[in-house]
């Protein structure tokens, strides 16, 4: 069964910061700009279409780094490797591993990673795909934006210097001294509410051979 290893951001066409897609999301939220990104079906079709068209052309444990400007400026590692445990390297077996399982657990170091069935959305575009590893189906980033730290911070009024408690669970603060409201900088907004990293995930696919193309 033909496999690769993603990693791959776009550029949020709202703020320009990198945004990483963790999974064949559908929509993801900017922790940078707080705005929702919709991320076309076709997109991941397309862009998992290409990766394994250009898989055979890859020696096995090699891949390619490249930038895309399509729907999105996007940037994408793609390789020719199997699942392996992303904590001490062991290779998995994909003939071991199948979408029902759940999770899969590293045999030699026991970290766990998830594995998940292709939605059915995506097998309508491409029936090629079977399964991912270490991908997650949906972004949930935003929906716990409103979540509060668990310790709250202090922050000075830039007004009148009195002490701001910050739980996090808002961006613009009143001041209870002054009564200025405070719009929180970014960076303080950014440690209570740290941006999604960029995690390497695989997918495989079935031998159900490409359509050929005129
Ligand atoms: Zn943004
Ligand atoms: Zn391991
Ligand atoms: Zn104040």
């Amino acid at each position: 069964m033909p496999h690769a290893i993603i990693e791959t951001a776009i550029s949020c066409p709202h703020c320009d910061e990198p945004v990483p897609l963790n999974g064949p999301w559908e929509a993801v939220h900017c922790d940078h700009c707080q705005s929702d990104i919709d991320v076309p079906r076709e997109f991941w079709a397309d862009m998992l279409r290409s990766v394994l068209k250009d898989l055979p052309e890859l020696e096995p444990g090699t891949g390619n780094n490249s930038t895309i400007f399509g729907t999105f400026r996007q940037t994408l590692l793609a390789g020719n490797l199997v699942p392996y445990c992303l904590a001490c390297k062991t290779d998995f077996d994909p003939a071991t591993m199948n979408p029902t399982m759940g999770s899969k657990a590293c045999p030699k170091c026991g970290k766990s990673y998830i594995v998940t069935a292709a939605p059915e959305w995506l097998t309508e575009l491409l029936p090629q795909v079977e399964y991912f590893m270490n991908a997650v189906l949906i972004d949930t980033s935003g929906e716990d934006s409103d979540k509060t730290a668990d310790r709250p911070v202090v922050f000075t009024c830039p007004q009148c210097g009195g002490a701001l408690k910050i739980d996090g669970s808002t961006r613009m603060v009143p001041c209870k001294f002054c009564n200025v409201d405070v719009y929180l900088p970014d960076d303080l907004w950014l440690r209570l509410h740290p941006a999604k990293k960029k995690e390497r995930w695989f997918v495989v696919f079935n031998d159900t051979p490409l359509p050929e193309e005129d």
